[in-house]
């Protein structure tokens, strides 16, 4: 199981030691929610939908309420010390994990705006895991028990804040289910979309060559796959170093991309 303290970001692993694992493999992963429901028509359709029904990944839902005890069947509670906003209670979250994960294998992931930033690389080492329990919010979020004894890995989608975790929870399954190996009809071109390479995707183009004024560059109607893939490198790189100069700050540039860089102006 992979441990990411949401205090230690290093725990992603490097795109390269992902690239040696694309054997096919299952993996499932269960999600609590108050509102299941918002994630269910995704998962049935697309790519989600494929991974399903070839056996790659299993997803199941499950409310947060089927865990409770008392007749009103409730889940918050008021704050210790006052204040505004309403917070998940500990006994139903304990009791869902324990029954749904009795061996303690599986990372128990909480989607929070206090977690680590979600990247193409954490996805896809989240991805080689076997089960994942994804555990949404709500309200003021969860006791911080909860966090404290339960919760291996805390994930954030960004820093904005939603009413719940079932949008976070949707948004890593679909990061994880479109890189396990099989989920994608052509495998390969999940991994060199944008960040894949550490750097933005390259620009794309179909028929007609001609539109709105504007051509389709040459060298992609040209039948050379070299300079093809020449043209798609240094257009990435240019791209990357317009949109997201931070991205290029990790990489170690060559002398030809500097060149490349220096002759856009960039
Ligand atoms: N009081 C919390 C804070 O300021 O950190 C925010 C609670 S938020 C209103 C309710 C729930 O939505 C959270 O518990 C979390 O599950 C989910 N959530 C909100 N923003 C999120 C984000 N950026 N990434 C992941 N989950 C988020």
């Amino acid at each position: 199981m992979l441990k990411a303290d949401s205090r230690q970001p290093t725990a992603i692993l490097p795109i390269a030691i992902f690239a040696g694992s694309r054997k096919q493999r299952k993996m499932k992963i269960d999600v609590i929610a108050l509102f299941p429901e918002i994630i269910a028509p995704a998962l049935k359709t697309g790519i989600l939908k494929r991974a399903h029904d070839a056996n790659i990944l299993a997803v199941n839902l499950y409310n947060l309420r089927d865990w409770t005890t008392d007749k009103h069947k409730s889940v918050d509670d008021y704050p210790y010390g006052g204040g505004a906003g309403m917070i998940l209670k500990p006994e139903p979250i304990f009791a869902a994990v324990k029954a749904l994960n009795p061996e303690e294998t599986a990372n128990v992931v909480y989607l929070t705006p206090q977690g680590i930033p979600l990247t193409q690389g954490f996805a896809e080492s989240l991805s080689l895991e076997s089960h994942l329990i994804l555990l949404c919010g709500r309200y003021k979020g969860v006791d911080e028990r909860v966090r404290e004894k339960i919760v291996t890995t805390e994930v954030s989608i960004g820093d904005y804040v939603l009413s719940g975790g079932e949008i976070a929870a949707l948004v890593l399954i679909d990061a994880i289910g479109r890189v396990l190996p099989g989920a994608l009809g052509d495998y390969e071109s999940a991994h060199i979309d944008s960040f894949s390479q550490e750097l933005l995707d390259h620009p794309h183009y179909t028929r007609p060559a001609e539109f709105a004024e504007r051509h389709v560059p040459e060298v992609l109607l040209s039948g050379h796959h070299e300079n093809i893939e020449k043209w798609r490198y240094a257009e990435a790189l240019k791209r990357t170093a317009k949109h997201r100069p931070d991205l290029l700050q990790r990489l170690e540039l060559s002398e030809e991309d500097i060149a490349i860089l220096k002759e856009a102006g960039l």
